[in-house]
């Protein structure tokens, strides 16, 4: 599914495309502008990420950070990864979720939100976008 959305065959909302990995937002976020960063190739956990991979990946994990924290400003980010256990898609990701102080998210239980149409995705996406590139 995530191969699908790097290789552009699946439609997705994204806000990255870069040799280091593709960044879209989750359809089901837990606020809006919640992205995941994914490796352009197929690997399922952190242990199959190659340690040579390790500084461009998270690289642009850090970036999104940024990005997504200044283009909704936001207080910060929660930033997380599921490995095999809860992990929804075998395909590495990194969720970026902005957090806003008191926004009621508790440990570990994310309850999800939707976007109300696809221009309201495509907006977030767009903000996220143009602050990564600024
Ligand atoms: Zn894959």
């Amino acid at each position: 599914m995530f191969c699908g959305i790097v290789a552009d065959e699946v439609p997705s909302f994204r806000v990255a495309d870069e040799p280091d990995g593709v960044a879209f937002l989750d359809t089901r976020p837990v606020f809006k502008g919640h992205v995941l960063v994914v490796p352009r190739t197929h690997l399922v956990t952190l242990a199959d990420l190659p340690p040579e991979s390790l500084a461009g990946y998270f690289g642009l994990v850090r970036r999104l950070t940024v990005a997504v924290e200044s283009a909704l400003g936001a207080g910060g980010t929660f930033v997380a990864m599921n490995n095999k256990v809860s992990q929804s898609v075998p395909h590495l990701h990194t969720h970026v979720v902005p957090r806003t102080k008191g926004d009621g998210l508790r440990g570990f239980f994310w309850p999800r939100t939707r976007y109300a149409d696809d221009p309201e995705a495509t907006s977030y996406a767009a903000r996220v976008r143009t602050a990564l590139s600024g």
